[in-house]
């Protein structure tokens, strides 16, 4: 009665486990859609993930953006 499926990846199943009510992400060994569980599963599996995550992010160059690219910087001090 509850069909319940992720925003983003609807209608589509974990590479691995086959579970659609699960949130997932393309980080298989060749961009295949995996669950969060299933991803980090085995060292081998976190491995992979971890690399494919960096290759996406490595692809999205200056256009990736994780929190402010410039970051927190000090206060500048105020001459007197
Ligand atoms: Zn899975």
């Amino acid at each position: 009665m509850n069909t319940e499926h992720h925003p983003t990846t609807h209608g589509i199943d974990c590479y691995l486990c086959h579970r659609t009510t699960v949130e997932l992400r393309p980080y298989g060994p060749r961009g295949e859609w995996v669950c969060f569980a299933c991803a980090f599963s085995t060292p081998e599996r976190k491995a992979q993930t971890e690399a494919s995550f960096s290759a996406q992010i490595n692809a999205c160059g200056d256009g990736a953006v994780i929190g402010e690219p410039t970051g927190p910087r000090p206060h500048q001090r105020s001459r007197s």
